[in-house]
């Protein structure tokens, strides 16, 4: 199986209520909750429920439903932060690290949602 799934990581034991955060939305497929080392005045982190490591296992081995769910939760939690460029938020970024060139440090696919300040270019 090329995408092993280890469920002692962090993001498992929140999922199972093994250990606390601070959640900012939750809905059938998808957790979302305030990154606990925040980078920027709004870093909250979106998770499916699912035991997918990274989002290219996830588009591959996820249904539709869970795609879906966690598609609109990313958004839903833009909403809640008040980051939506086109509803007068002030922007985001959208990241997901994956694997040993991304530096993911925990094996359960997130993606972090970065904003309330002006964030500087990531790219060169
Ligand atoms: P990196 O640490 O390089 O950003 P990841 O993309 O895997 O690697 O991000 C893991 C994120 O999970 C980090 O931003 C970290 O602060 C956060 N984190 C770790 N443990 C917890 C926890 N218990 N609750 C909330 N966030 C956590």
């Amino acid at each position: 199986m090329p995408y092993g799934y280890d469920d002692q990581n962090v993001f498992a034991k929140i999922l199972r209520g093994e250990i606390p955060s601070r959640k900012v939305l939750e809905t059938e497929h998808s957790l979302a909750f305030h990154d606990i080392s925040e980078q920027a005045p709004v870093h909250v982190l979106v998770i499916p429920k699912g035991p997918y490591v990274t989002y290219d296992h996830f588009a591959q081995a996820a249904t539709d439903a869970e795609i879906v769910d966690f598609t609109r939760a990313i958004g839903e939690v833009c909403r809640i932060m008040g980051v939506q460029p086109g509803m007068g938020g002030g922007g985001f970024r959208a990241i997901s690290n994956a694997g040993a060139a991304g530096v993911q440090e925990v094996p359960h696919l997130h993606v972090h949602i970065l904003g309330g300040r002006v964030l500087g270019r990531m790219l060169p």
